[in-house]
């Protein structure tokens, strides 16, 4: 089973579910919103972008926030960590700075910057001259997302459960294509 959120026109959409159905704390924190915020500030500093790029949450290794596949049409997010964060920090403001963190750097590996340590660096310089170096993003970019956030090692990943599809990233990127 997947989870596809409703259309914003939907009569039904709700923000608040739509948190909830991710990580099931009913934490509102808009990753639409979010990524769309990310191609954004990488277009303004980098002069890319690309499209066709879509956000699913799935449950893996909690020694990994986040993956692209080289040529895959996903970041996967790890809903493991997220649900870490929204049960043991329960601050809104945090969690959604480190979705920005590490939304950032997987979209930069889907925009050829496959190294590690460069795609660590530009997401740190992008949001350094986007949000100065006085933002919390800007601040957790420059350090290791578990020292920052200890709270990540109580990640415990529901191994098996199905990938949940953030359905509206792909339907907005669809019609750039189109
Ligand atoms: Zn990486």
């Amino acid at each position: 089973m997947k989870f596809f959120y409703s259309d914003e026109k939907n009569e039904r959409f709700n923000p608040a579910m739509r948190a909830r159905q991710i990580t099931d704390t009913g934490m509102d924190v808009d990753y639409d919103a979010i990524f769309s915020q990310i191609k954004g500030y990488v277009k303004t500093v980098l002069k890319k972008e690309r499209a066709g790029i879509g956000l699913a949450i799935g449950e893996f290794d909690p020694k990994v926030a986040a993956f692209w596949q080289v040529g895959g049409n996903y970041i996967v997010m790890n809903g493991a960590l997220i649900r870490a964060l929204e049960q043991r920090l329960n601050d809104r403001e945090a969690i959604q700075n480190y979705v920005i963190v590490v939304l950032m750097h997987e979209y930069l590996h889907s925009l050829g910057y496959t190294d590690e340590i460069a795609a660590r660096r530009l997401t740190h310089t992008i949001l350094e001259a986007v949000l100065g170096g006085e933002h919390m993003a800007t601040k957790i970019s420059s350090r290791d997302l578990w020292e920052v956030f200890p709270q990540l090692y109580y990640a415990q990943p529901r191994y098996g459960a199905p990938l949940k599809i953030v359905d509206r990233f792909a339907t907005r990127d669809a019609s750039y294509i189109a």
